[in-house]
């Protein structure tokens, strides 16, 4: 049993994934190969880097993709075609899983300044009044 069983995802996490992909995705043959065999679903999160800043250059100029610490992640869960290897990322929001993967960065951050703007107008008047 232990050898069969998914590594990392619990069985719970696991089957959430699998049904918000049986519910929103309708598989097709591979784009690049043809094949109809169904797509392997990888056990796991794809977390895909983002840099936000493009402020670092080279010396020629040109910015420098990569380098540093990924500023935020896209979680992601994958499907490989078995038989040319073609990868399709599904974004864990769009697919309904932000109970598992957390909310995404940009709706924490929205949410703090949400509180701060709030919090800051209030100490303002105060002081006038
Ligand atoms: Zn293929």
């Amino acid at each position: 049993m232990a050898d069969t069983e998914p590594e990392g995802l619990t069985d719970e996490q696991w089957e959430r994934i699998n049904s918000a992909i049986r519910e929103k995705v309708k598989i097709k043959p591979c784009p690049l190969c043809g094949s109809t065999e169904e797509r392997v679903l990888i056990n796991g999160i794809v977390p895909i880097p983002v840099q936000l800043s493009l402020a670092v250059k080279d010396p020629d100029g040109a910015p420098v993709i990569g380098l540093g610490r990924a500023e935020r992640n896209l979680p992601s869960v994958a499907l490989i075609c078995q038989t040319c290897g073609d990868t399709s990322l599904l974004n864990a929001y769009a697919l309904g899983l932000s109970d598992l993967v957390g909310p995404s960065t940009s709706a924490k951050q929205k949410a703090e300044e949400a509180k701060k703007s709030a919090s800051v107008p209030t100490e303002t008047q105060a002081s006038h009044g």
